[in-house]
């Protein structure tokens, strides 16, 4: 992880770079914030950036020995401690049990939270996670050990608000004072559930929110097929947490990739009408639920509206997405003035009959074939 890869916090960025450059490196630090500012992330690029033995342009080098073993989480000094749960038949709990499934989750995206974590590793989402006293002693272990490697030893403690009362007072054993060449970093999502004296023991970094510019460019970068207001609403919402942000870009690109789908197919279908083709479609599409017919619906509509501004040369180039203005540029030419108003006056009414609890498949059929003569009348 580099800190180039990290959204914002460049204040922060600069004050761990300092801390470097002055061979001034607190050796317990808390990184304190609400979820979604990238706090995990930015102590994976802090601890490469410390064990980087070619340093550039304020960032780790990324191909010296120690950043290739950081990149793939294989750096023998890197520890993690984090929330976890029992699991029957195996000699110790915690961190240890887990460790293949915390290095790909931070490996798929280093963004995410307790309940993505949390199912994550128990998907029916039934079990209370916690850091237990095994994992303090593994802690206490590794330190009294002699090193692996040349740099820093460096313990990720992820969410010290888990740690139960045993582990939580080991911890403040070791914590207290400093050994050489050791590191911890602990990060918290509530620095008010944390006990007094670890915070103590800390020296504190606290996380702001992301700015919703921030999280504008993120979005727009990583997920190309959002339009800008979809965009501009996600960051909003999300109230500068980019993890929230992700989950609304994810879930609204799944239902609309599939309306696309299922508009395109309609549009197709009822153009060529082939009857046994368009009446297993129609099949399909009823059995959907009202909800997605709903948005169905409103998805149609907003297309149809968006290819006659295309078809009169008037469109707005913000209101589509990448598939839906490649869809579009052939589309708009059959969306003319003639036709645009019978189309969108048969979808009211179909979308009328539906809300009325009519037999869906005949109103969508129906609608089919009415659509289909508007389409071939252009
Ligand atoms: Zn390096």
């Amino acid at each position: 992880m580099f800190f180039r890869d990290i959204i914002g916090q460049e204040k922060i960025k600069d004050h761990l770079r300092q801390t470097v450059e002055k061979d001034r490196i607190p050796h317990a630090q808390l990184f304190s914030g609400p979820a979604g500012t990238g706090k995990l992330p930015m102590a994976l690029a802090y601890a490469q950036y410390i064990n980087c033995e070619n340093r550039q342009d304020g960032d780790a080098c990324g191909v010296c020995p120690s950043c290739k073993k950081f990149q793939s989480l294989a750096y023998a000094d890197l520890h993690f401690i984090f929330p976890t749960f029992n699991l029957p038949k195996t000699k110790t709990k915690g961190s240890d049990n887990f460790l293949p499934q915390w290095r790909e989750k931070i490996q798929e995206n280093p963004y995410f939270d307790q309940i993505q974590w949390a199912l994550f590793i128990d998907p029916k989402g039934t079990k209370q996670l916690t850091i237990f006293k095994d994992d303090s002693d593994k802690i206490i272990h590794q330190l009294n050990f002699k090193s692996y490697e040349n740099g820093y030893k460096i313990i990720i403690l992820w969410l010290p608000e888990k740690l139960n009362l045993t582990a939580a007072n080991k911890l403040l054993k070791v914590i207290e004072e400093p050994y050489p060449k050791t590191l911890f970093l602990l990060i918290t999502e509530s620095v008010d559930k944390v006990l007094p004296t670890i915070i103590s023991r800390t020296q504190l970094i606290k996380f702001p929110k992301l700015p919703a510019s921030d999280i504008e460019a993120f979005l727009r970068k990583k997920y190309p097929e959002l339009t800008e207001s979809q965009i501009n609403n996600f960051a909003h919402i999300a109230g500068g947490n980019l993890v929230e942000a992700e989950k609304l870009a994810q879930t609204d690109t799944a239902e609309t990739n599939s309306l696309l789908e299922d508009f395109v197919q309609f549009m197709r279908l009822c153009y060529r009408f082939n009857f046994d083709e368009l009446l297993s479609f129609t099949d399909k599409l009823s059995g959907t639920g009202k909800e997605y017919l709903k948005n169905f619906f409103l998805f149609a509509t907003r297309m149809l509206r968006e290819n006659f501004l295309m078809n009169i040369q008037l469109q707005n180039l913000n209101s589509l997405s990448k598939a839906e203005r490649d869809f579009s540029e052939k589309f708009s030419s059959f969306i003319t003035p003639e036709n645009t108003k019978g189309i969108l006056n048969e979808m009211n009414l179909a979308f009328f009959h539906i809300e009325r609890n009519g037999n869906v498949k005949l109103i969508l059929f129906d609608l089919a074939l009415k659509t289909g003569k508007l389409l071939r009348k252009k």
